[in-house]
């Protein structure tokens, strides 16, 4: 059975911080904020993954008051998601389509290097991973500069569920 999912994220942009979009560090002056390395980009991949799989959403699965996840790569997270829910529920990630809205800087010279390392967490090859970026012309939090935002949208593939259970109950096929 095929499985839609959505993810939104937006963060405040802010001096002081690395400016961290799909893994890639983007040269700018200002970062985004957050308790995490605040990767919007990831942050919308991670909720529409686990919007497809029905798994809840990032904030019950990475607490923003834990402080396992403090500075941590965001990147790193999306890898330890994805694992988390191939273990869960037999599903494979079909494709990944997702939009990063940020008035500055241009970053169409990042798309590619994001794009690889989003499907190598991902575990799918990278054309089947689209980012694409815009701008909203001037309005808004993003048009002004005061944030960035992201829109992810995910498919994944789910394995039947056979009705019935064998003996020991572990599904047919599974270790
Ligand atoms: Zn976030």
């Amino acid at each position: 059975m095929l499985r839609v999912g959505v993810g939104y994220d937006a963060h405040r942009l802010v001096e002081g911080r690395k400016l961290i979009l799909g893994g890639v560090e983007v040269p700018f002056g200002k970062g985004l904020e957050g308790y995490s390395d605040a990767d919007v980009l990831c942050h919308a991949i991670m909720d529409a993954i686990l919007g497809a799989a029905g798994l809840g959403d990032i904030g019950q699965m990475f607490p923003d008051d834990d402080p396992a996840f403090k500075g941590v790569s965001s990147l790193g997270l999306l890898y330890t998601l994805v694992e988390y829910c191939r273990r869960r529920r037999d599903i494979q990630i079909v494709n990944v389509d997702a939009t990063v809205v940020a008035q500055r800087p241009k970053l169409a010279p990042y798309i590619l290097q994001m794009r690889a390392l989003l499907s190598k967490a991902i575990g799918i090859p990278a054309e089947r991973v689209s980012v694409k970026a815009t701008t909203t012309e001037g309005m808004g939090f993003t048009g002004a500069g005061e944030g960035m935002a992201a829109y992810a949208v995910v498919m994944i593939e789910e394995t039947e569920q056979p009705e019935e259970v064998e003996g020991n109950g572990r599904r047919p096929g599974k270790p």
